[in-house]
């Protein structure tokens, strides 16, 4: 069986969870659980993170849907954004294992092409910069299978809710984040207009 399969019972789960179906939810993660750990994990590299990773997500994905319910459609307050990488190029150019992060403001860095004033050492902040323990050419793979594999799917099904967007991640740094802002005040005003034709 793909994914694919269930789209229509997981948007019938989905419709009966924000109706008010206290069990609907419940099924809902029983049948996602397991994915949605092991892209965690793969995404994380580190079993504590994975599972707070999880828990924050289906704790705030139950809130959302409380807060919205019986007030809006799914697609209304739902926005799932993408950044698209391209493998080939991520791995000629070194951009994850030559990347170098700061863990004190989050400044990123790369061995080979935005090399640090001093050796793996935060020019901003003066913090000793990490490298992420997959940031390693055999797990980076094993990282595109799992994207292949286990998130690809998931595009489908929230292109079949109409709420899906692709952003490429591979321009400047500056047009990547003006797209995302665009599609985000795009998704206010619907959400405005929505809340004022309810008023
Ligand atoms: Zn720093």
């Amino acid at each position: 069986m793909t994914p694919g399969d269930d789209v229509d019972d997981d948007r019938a789960l989905l419709a009966a969870h924000v109706a008010g179906d206290a069990d609907a939810f419940a099924e809902l993660v029983r049948r996602h659980r397991d994915r949605l750990w092991a892209v965690a994990l793969r995404t994380t590299g580190d079993r504590e993170e994975a599972s707070d990773a999880v828990q924050d997500g289906l704790i705030s994905a139950f809130r959302r849907a409380e807060t919205f319910r019986g007030e809006m459609a799914n697609g209304d307050c739902l926005s799932v954004i993408e950044l698209g990488a391209d493998s080939a190029r991520l791995r000629q150019e070194k951009r994850l294992v030559g990347r170098l992060m700061c863990p004190g403001c989050g400044e990123i860095y790369n061995r080979y092409s935005r090399v640090p004033k001093q050796d793996k050492v935060c020019d901003v902040c003066g913090r000793g910069l990490v490298q992420r323990s997959d940031d390693r050419e055999d797990l980076i793979l094993e990282r595109f299978r799992t994207y292949r594999e286990e998130t690809y799917p998931l595009v489908q099904f929230y292109q079949n809710l109409g709420v899906y967007h692709l952003v490429d991640g591979m321009r400047p740094i500056n047009e990547v984040t003006n797209e995302i802002l665009e599609i985000v005040d795009q998704k206010k005003k619907v959400l405005t207009s929505v809340v004022n034709e309810r008023k």
